[in-house]
């Protein structure tokens, strides 16, 4: 679908009240522009990938500034505008978020692939981002770029794949935003395992209409069942994600048999609040049994760690089969859905009363009690606890104290900020510090003070008999690890 910078405008229009038309008709010019004569690999004119990542931001409901930074974050790298440039003519704070854009989009996958690793990895997307709206741009922009990736080369094809589904799915899922983990695998999905791609689509056809069909029933009688009860809601039917479902086959108690696959189509029942979810769930069991043992999981009174909250119960329809339903408010919806970005959704500050001073500052939005990502952010470096409430939303000093550094096969190192080439070597293994001869960071020879950025290459060069670490080291390492090491050995050393 060829998409316009109407269609961007009025998206966007519809989300915020404060959307500045004038401002982003200048921007999308500025960038138009630019592109101009540049083809994406699809056959289409560039600009229709910067336009339909700040279009994926539009339905998000994300403010002005990272619609603007997502018509322009191409600029710099494909038509070599400058960042005083863009500081000059957009200000500041847009270029604070294509600066972060651009920095995260150089973490690579590369190298080993374990879980740590990995995790590694992901920290170090969100601490180098600094601004969750740069972790959001950045994946709107892979959303998009994985949506067309049929148009680019076989080669690269596979390599942008897994690093959607082992980097930016889970990273969606971190930040409570269901819906996009669920398209960014399903997408990826048929160019990792294009085999059992095709296996699913064939063995779930039938099953799935069949499912279907059974499923409109029940929601039928389920709308006639509230309405007679006096409940609001919305009642809809809702197909099992083909990523979610593949693995779900692969376990071992179901192995490969879809006939014992039973959320193929859930059921989802969306109530005006809290109170109706219980409601219809008393409704719904007085008219189908519960099915005994398989439980209800009420994640509304133990939501789970990424926020995610709706009470979960399977029943018996009147076939025998057994149908899962979903309940959850039409706020509870919203946030499973977008997660993080469900916050610029419902907040609008500017009708809260904010001053536009106080909005440019980006420290007009606090963290509300729905803010349980930011909190899980924060949680997932287990050091941080007294930020407390004056952390702003946007900002993730949290993770920005840390910083993550490969070794040369790839490896993500977790440091304090300002770590020197003597942690990252105390950090590889006790005995690397005790060895070191020269040291490289990207390829070039540094000194053994020189602080560490997130990102660098570090390479340490052995020598070949032990060296004992230097007493004045200890003026400039920050891990306890390395301080250790290098106090220990200069007790030993007769003095
Ligand atoms: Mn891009």
């Amino acid at each position: 679908m060829e998409i316009s910078f109407e269609d961007l405008l009025i998206l966007a229009k519809t989300k915020r009240a404060d959307i500045n038309e004038a401002r982003l008709r200048e921007v999308y010019l500025f960038a138009e522009k630019n592109h101009a004569g540049q083809i994406r690999q699809t056959g289409e004119g560039y600009i229709i990938h910067p336009l339909s990542t700040a279009h994926i931001l539009a339905s998000w409901g994300l403010d002005q500034a990272s619609l603007e930074a997502a018509l322009l974050h191409d600029l710099p790298e494909m038509a070599g505008i400058t960042t005083e440039e863009l500081q000059k003519n957009f200000g500041e704070e847009v270029v604070r978020l294509i600066e972060g854009v651009n920095r995260v989009g150089k973490v690579k996958l590369r190298g080993s692939q374990n879980l740590q690793f990995l995790e590694n990895l992901r920290r170090m997307f969100v601490a180098m981002a600094q601004d969750i709206r740069v972790v959001l741009i950045r994946l709107a922009d892979r959303l998009h770029n994985i949506s067309t990736l049929d148009a680019v080369p076989l080669s690269k094809q596979k390599r942008i794949a897994i690093e959607t589904m082992e980097v930016y799915a889970p990273l969606a899922e971190r930040l409570g935003m269901g819906r996009l983990k669920g398209d960014l695998e399903d997408l990826a999905f048929p160019y990792i395992y294009p085999d059992e791609y095709t296996w699913l689509q064939e063995i779930a056809k039938p099953h799935f209409k069949y499912s279907e069909k059974n499923v409109s029933g029940i929601m039928n009688k389920l709308r006639q069942q509230l309405v007679k009860h006096g409940i609001a809601a919305r009642v809809e039917g809702r197909p099992k994600r083909k990523y979610s479902l593949y693995k779900k086959l692969l376990r071992p108690e179901i192995n490969r048999d879809i006939s014992k696959i039973y959320d193929l189509m859930a059921v989802r029942v969306i109530t005006e609040d809290t109170a109706s979810c219980y409601s219809a769930l008393g409704i719904i069991h007085q008219y189908w049994k519960p099915v005994p043992n398989a439980g209800i999981s009420d994640f509304i009174a133990q939501p789970k760690p990424n926020g995610y909250q709706s009470i979960h119960t399977k029943i018996f329809d009147n076939m025998g089969n057994i149908v899962e339903i979903q309940i959850r408010s039409e706020e509870m919806h919203l946030t499973a859905e977008l997660g993080a970005a469900a916050h610029f959704a419902y907040s609008d500050a500017k009708s809260h009363g904010a001053s536009d001073e106080k909005l440019t500052a980006g420290t007009a939005f606090k963290i509300s009690e729905k803010m349980s990502w930011v909190k899980q952010l924060a949680g997932w470096q287990n050091q941080v606890s007294t930020a407390g409430d004056n952390l702003e939303d946007y900002k993730l000093d949290a993770l920005s104290q840390h910083i993550y550094v490969f070794s040369p096969n790839g490896d993500v190192y977790d440091l304090p900020e300002n770590s020197t080439p003597i942690d990252y070597a105390f950090g590889v293994h006790s005995d690397l510090g005790h060895y070191i001869q020269t040291v490289k960071i990207n390829g070039r020879i540094a000194s053994l003070d020189q602080p560490l950025k997130s990102g660098d290459i570090i390479e340490v060069q052995k020598s070949k008999i032990m060296k004992k670490p230097n007493k004045n080291w200890l003026r400039f390492v920050k891990t306890h690890k390395a301080k250790e090491e290098i106090r220990k050995a200069v007790q030993d050393q007769p003095s």
